[in-house]
């Protein structure tokens, strides 16, 4: 579901927030995902499942993250995506350490091995924490200024990077 000024409710992500809170961590995701459609838009490429902006994601197993993507490349085997996540830090199911939440940028490559292993390899990443609202969204801005610059280098040199 892409996220905009209406809707959903990020407290499935960030917790309970003031309105205050809400307000300004709405503002900053929408912020956050206008950038990513200047990403896309400059790359010619294509924008998460929704076609704009940073999307609300709801995995079957009940993980919620703020996630956007823009895909773009040479053609259509030689594919890169720059993907930008915000989630709580027990994701990935570790309930171990302290709340809070994790920001991460992965850029993806298709595979140029031969044989080929039928999926993108993950060719760079980036991540920081938070303990937080306000600087997750503050980590999700830095996030997306890396995203972006990232993506201002030469696709072909991330393609390149899929067959190493
Ligand atoms: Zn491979």
């Amino acid at each position: 579901m892409t996220i905009t000024i209406d809707g959903p409710m990020l407290e499935g992500v960030l917790g309970w927030m003031t309105d205050e809170q809400a307000g300004a961590a709405r503002a900053g995701v929408l912020a956050a995902g206008q950038r990513l459609d200047a990403v896309a838009k400059r790359l010619r490429g294509r924008i998460g499942w929704h076609g704009r902006g940073l999307e609300m994601h709801w995995m079957p197993s009940g993980q919620l993250s703020i996630w956007g993507s823009v895909e773009a490349g040479l053609d259509a085997s030689r594919m890169v995506a720059f993907i930008v996540e915000l989630r709580p830090s027990w994701y990935f199911g570790d309930r171990k350490g302290s709340p809070g939440w994790e920001i991460a940028v992965d850029v993806e490559a298709d595979c140029q091995h031969s044989p080929d292993h039928g999926s993108m390899h993950t060719v760079f990443e980036w991540t920081r924490s938070a303990t937080s609202v306000e600087e997750s969204i503050a980590c999700l801005s830095d996030a997306t200024a890396v995203l972006d610059d990232l993506a201002s280098r030469p696709l072909a040199n991330w393609v390149a990077k899929g067959g190493r």
